[in-house]
């Protein structure tokens, strides 16, 4: 790197997502200078709040919570004056049947008849065997949820689920999402805290969790606003269309406005967040044919939502509902009153976000958005029993590409083939969810800009550490959290 103090430096951000945001406000509180290119006419990217007549709705509701106590006090700073703590009250629809989630076992057992309890204790008791005592390899996600629960609960609770998501059969997605995702969740762990807690709540799992009280969103336009406030630039409506390396520490970056019109920045520096596979086709020079493949292969889950408002005060008092069903077109759902009454302008009305997980070529995303409204409609009043459809009054469908990262069996050498090419641009970096393909949660996309700036300045610290702990990111682990603390403080 060329001379690593903020007055030399022009650093060009390329996206205006968490990742993006939290880069140039930690740049621009160390006084380098940034410019802050993003595609859309807003801030926020998948964290992004809709506001539909006054109805305002999260992507899929977004909450806050790191088990980085730093950073935890960094976000309240951010958000002074606009947090409210929301309860986390969430359920799973399976078969017709309600189960709280986190699962409880009383609660499992009470609802699933003593044989089917019985065999999939039996099928838990065989998966320990077959991957703790005899060591079978995790091949995929199949393997490492049937090592977790067994393969009785595997089929009960995250084939259906898990495919939804996805869009693939388990076996050909890595197990990384589920280390990444719910290690530490184990038959073994929820046993232990229904008897210590008298087959109550489970203590391992956040309870409540903070939101911005106008949505989500606030959180890229504080970012913002202080990047703004600081002397830099933050252009929406600029997509950026190509990146021309001249020699270290020396980029033009070209982008085209709103109506098309190219532009240009020079840059000593850049940071991309865009989807990692197209990074490495927009950059010159070009690369070779083994990373065009590479990033042509990394694919990710597009969604859609569906904002119905609804015709009554509350529909339920849950937080997230997990649909699984294949034969119900969205795979959760959440209600933005409970997350927060200012979301939603009438007290007599609520409304319900769906999510619907698909991919851009299928039909239901080529539907109109009234056919794909009206089949949420009939499913939550035909299976899930939870309005009736008149009570569905108004409607707003949002497409969002590229929402989920998708790690099928060859993703980790993908990224490292990428990484190889990217490795010879000396002053670009990467950051975010879509940026690293990681799946990231904002506060790790957060973590990772903050990081990222700070080492770009020389103050050291490894933004690429971020969200690669193996311990499960909801469990308030004492000693984790602590040790978490002070990695983030030694990378500072
Ligand atoms: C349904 C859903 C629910 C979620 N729930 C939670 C949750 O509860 N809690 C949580 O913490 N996280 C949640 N997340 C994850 C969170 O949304 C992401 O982690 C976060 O938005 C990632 O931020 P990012 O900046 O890394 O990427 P992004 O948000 O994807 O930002 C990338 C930006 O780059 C821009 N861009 C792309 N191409 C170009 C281009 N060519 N030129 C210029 N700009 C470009 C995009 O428009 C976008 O603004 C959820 C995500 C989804 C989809």
């Amino acid at each position: 790197m060329s001379d690593p103090s903020s007055e030399a430096r022009h650093v060009v951000v390329l996206g205006a997502g968490p990742a993006g945001l939290a880069t140039a406000h930690e740049l621009s509180r160390l006084g380098a200078q940034v410019t802050v290119l993003e595609r859309n006419a807003y801030v926020g990217g998948l964290c992004r709040t809709v506001d539909y007549k006054g109805y305002r709705f999260d992507l899929g509701g977004h909450r806050w919570f790191s088990k980085n106590e730093d950073l935890n006090r960094w976000f309240r700073r951010l958000m002074d004056g606009e947090l409210v703590d929301v309860d986390r009250i969430s359920r799973i629809f399976h078969d017709g049947t309600y189960y709280q989630y986190p699962i409880q076992i009383a609660d499992v057992a009470r609802k699933t008849p003593p044989l089917v309890m019985a065999r999939a204790a039996l099928s838990y008791a065989k998966a320990t065997v077959q991957y703790d005592l005899l060591d079978r390899d995790i091949r995929h996600i199949e393997d490492a949820f049937k090592a977790q629960f067994g393969g009785r609960l595997f089929e009960m609770f995250f084939r259906q689920y898990t495919e939804k998501v996805w869009g693939r059969p388990c076996h050909q997605l890595s197990a990384d999402w589920v280390s990444q995702r719910s290690k530490g969740l184990s038959i073994t762990g929820v046993l232990k805290d229904a008897l210590k807690r008298g087959s109550t709540a489970s203590s391992s799992l956040i309870e409540q969790f903070m939101y911005p009280r106008d949505g989500y969103m606030r959180i890229a336009e504080r970012l913002a606003e202080d990047v703004s406030a600081a002397g830099n630039t933050v252009q929406l409506g600029a997509s950026v269309t190509g990146i021309d390396y001249h020699g270290p520490n020396q980029f033009t970056v070209r982008y085209e406005d709103e109506n098309k019109t190219p532009g240009e920045q020079a840059a000593t520096d850049v940071v991309s967040t865009l989807p990692l596979g197209g990074l490495a086709r927009m950059l010159t020079p070009g690369c070779d044919e083994a990373v065009h493949e590479a990033a042509a292969a990394l694919t990710f889950r597009d969604l859609i939502t569906v904002n119905l408002i609804i015709d009554r005060p509350q529909v339920s008092t849950d937080t997230w509902l997990y649909v699984q069903n294949r034969d119900i077109v969205f795979g959760r759902i959440h209600e933005p009153k409970n997350w927060s009454p200012a979301l939603v302008p009438e007290s007599n009305r609520t409304s319900l976000v769906l999510e619907c997980f698909c991919f851009r070529d299928d039909a239901l995303w080529q539907s109109d958005d009234d056919t794909i409204a009206r089949r949420c409609i009939a499913d939550l009043a035909d299976h899930l029993g939870l309005i009736e459809p008149h009570e569905a009054v108004d409607w707003c469908v949002v497409r969002t590409p590229n929402a989920y990262p998708i790690y099928d069996l060859d993703y980790a050498d993908r990224i490292a083939t990428i990484r190889g090419y990217l490795d010879g641009f000396e002053g670009l970096e990467i950051a975010g969810r879509g940026g690293t393909f990681r799946y990231n949660n904002a506060d790790h996309s957060i973590e990772m800009g903050l990081l990222l700036a700070r080492s770009m300045l020389g103050y050291g610290g490894d933004h690429m550490a971020v969200n690669t702990e193996t311990t499960y990111q909801e469990t308030i682990d004492e000693a984790d959290s602590q040790a978490q603390h002070r990695r983030a403080a030694d990378a500072a």
